[in-house]
């Protein structure tokens, strides 16, 4: 067998480890492009910052290494040009020598990833103006600040985006970060984003939503860019972060199908529309785990478990890829968000029904020192309670709690198995009701008809005339330092001897700071006749809603 591998990073270098521990005969080459296989793309921001001092650290292998270890060929600094189908043969450039040569192949698999977007716009090609793939990358970043850049303008909030921004602000130079839509982080639920958003505020990060770079111009310190408001911002360092595209061409030259966002079409097995041409990582088009349509989902995940499972088929071992589900999560000076599956705007745009709770606990029990709360918004089906999403944003803990989710939704697990979950728990680390527990039984609640539940931005979208009474049961000092416009205060431990006031003729909008009280509160004028529902998270959800700051 010989095995040829086209990128030597997440999904090639994957493939090419597997694949020799399956055969010790298989002839197997990887051509790479860059100087570099290998490295930790993911870990780049973190060098320009300072956590990852050494640069050696990003490069989790050499060529030589592999060689050794693995009795791979690795050939940098080669380009894979084309590919002849019929004849089974790719054309290489060898960078260095500038020559072009063709290897011959029983088995290939496509791992070339995923190029940064650089819009077409006037003044692009600009110095100073970067994006961030690889090690030359970020080199060039680093120098831009080291060289004294005390300006930056990040275009794009995604995941690199708002890494770029925390590292740049470690580095004390002056941000301002644009974005197209009105949220950072478009792919998960814009209320979600609200802490993250706050904290880039509160670092001094400037924040413009709704804004777009329209153009650059050279200026004496820089590169000036123009925005769709007419503003012009002074940098000496621009970073995009607007995406990125299937590296697809080799693909599409040599007539392998593609999807209509250009990431190559794959089976369950991973096989092209060549049977004896695999593809794994950013090329391809994955089938969304929660949705089953095809997606486009740059994630190293995935790519490396794809990576082991194309060579798992290329020897004969019959593996399925089971989809993505998006999981996916980074940190923020000191908070964390994550997400796995759908979010409820995807959902929304796929037009099926859900049902959502939120819930605001802390990652340990309260009273051990040192809790730190988090936000969790969880994503089911209304009648199974199948779980189809969820996403959390605070401190510690979020990440744990994410990935159990995503372990939930993988195993096609619904809230009543949330309710039952056991996990460890002593103080330090977890509550013995812990968050996924509390999640599970206000979501089984809902569905029980224990909870009725009112979205808070269901309750605000009507005209105030419509509204229901808003019924705040928090203390009455809570309710001073801040409440929901039109709420009146009954502590909910007053309530019982307080029924009069509370009114019969309309509908009771009950709510705390974090739904507990409200849940509580609930119960008890539901059983006295009064129609009340609980305000889902309670406060605490609306401020997501609607920040303090706006
Ligand atoms: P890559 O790892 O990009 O490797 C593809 C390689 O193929 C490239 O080195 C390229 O030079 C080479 N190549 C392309 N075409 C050819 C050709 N014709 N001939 C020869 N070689 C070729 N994901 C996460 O899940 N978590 C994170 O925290 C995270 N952080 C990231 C931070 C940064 C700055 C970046 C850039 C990405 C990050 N990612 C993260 C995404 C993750 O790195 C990618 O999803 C993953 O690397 C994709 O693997 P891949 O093998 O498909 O492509």
């Amino acid at each position: 067998m010989k095995l040829l591998i086209v990128g030597g990073v997440a999904g090639g270098a994957s493939a090419a480890a597997r694949a020799r521990r399956l055969s010790e005969n298989a002839q197997i080459i990887v051509f790479e492009r860059g100087p570099d296989v290998s490295f930790a793309n993911c870990g780049l921001p973190y060098y320009l910052g300072g956590p990852i001092a050494q640069r050696e650290k990003l490069l989790i292998t050499t060529p030589e290494r592999l060689q050794a270890r693995f009795a791979l060929d690795v050939r940098t600094r080669s380009s894979v040009e084309a590919i002849d189908r019929q004849a089974k043969t790719i054309r290489v450039r060898d960078l260095v020598e500038g020559r072009e040569y063709e290897e011959s192949y029983d088995k290939l698999i496509l791992a070339p990833g995923a190029t940064p977007i650089r819009p077409p716009l006037p003044g692009i090609d600009l110095p100073g103006i970067f994006t961030l793939r690889n090690l030359q990358d970020i080199d060039r970043i680093k120098a831009a600040v080291d060289q004294g850049a005390t300006q930056a303008v990040v275009v794009g909030a995604g995941f690199i985006g708002l890494e770029l921004v925390e590292n740049l602000v470690h580095r004390g130079v002056a941000v301002t970060l644009v974005e197209l839509q009105d949220q950072i982080l478009p792919p998960l639920d814009k209320e979600m984003t609200t802490p993250l958003l706050e904290t880039l505020q509160a670092k001094g990060v400037r924040v413009l939503l709704g804004e777009s770079a329209e153009g650059f111009a050279p200026t004496e310190a820089g590169v000036s860019v123009q925005l769709k408001s007419g503003e012009r911002l002074p940098a000496q360092l621009v970073i995009l972060g607007v995406g990125v595209r299937p590296e697809n061409k080799l693909a599409v030259d040599a007539g392998l199908e593609v999807g209509p966002r250009g990431g190559v079409r794959v089976d369950a097995f991973l096989r092209t529309s060549d049977p004896d041409i695999y593809a794994v990582g950013d090329c391809i088009e994955v089938r969304d785990y929660v949705s089953g349509a095809p997606a486009q989902v740059p994630l190293a995940g995935p790519a490396n478990r794809q990576g082991r499972i194309a060579a798992d088929n290329v020897f004969g071992r019959a593996v399925t890829y089971r989809g993505t589900q998006g999981t996916a999560i980074v940190g923020l000076f000191d908070r964390t968000i994550a997400m796995t599956g759908a979010s409820e705007k995807s959902l929304k745009r796929a037009g099926r029904t859900f049902r959502k709770v939120y819930i605001h606990p802390a990652n340990h029990a309260g009273y051990y020192p040192g809790a730190e709360g988090m936000s969790l918004k969880l994503l089911f089906e209304p009648d199974s309670g199948k779980v189809l999403g969820a996403q959390a944003v605070g401190g510690a803990g979020v990440d744990k709690r994410i990935d159990v989710l995503a372990v939930a939704l993988q195993a096609s697990l619904t809230v009543f198995d949330l309710e039952e979950m056991e996990l460890a728990y002593a103080p330090q680390y977890g509550s013995a009701k812990d968050p996924i527990n509390m999640a599970g039984f206000v979501a089984a609640g809902m569905i029980r008809g224990d909870h009725p539940q009112l979205d808070v931005e269901a309750v605000l979208a009507l005209p105030p005339a419509e509204r229901p009474y808003l019924l705040d049961v928090r203390t009455p000092q809570e309710f001073a330092a801040g409440n929901i416009p039109g709420a009146v205060n009954i502590p909910v431990d007053d309530l019982r001897g307080r029924l009069a006031e509370v009114p019969r003729d309309r509908p009771i909008a009950v709510y705390c700071q974090v739904g507990q009280r409200g849940y509580l509160a609930t119960r008890v004028l539901r059983q006295h006749g009064i129609e009340a529902s609980n305000i889902g998270g309670g406060y605490k959800t609306y401020r997501l809603f609607e920040p303090a700051t706006s």
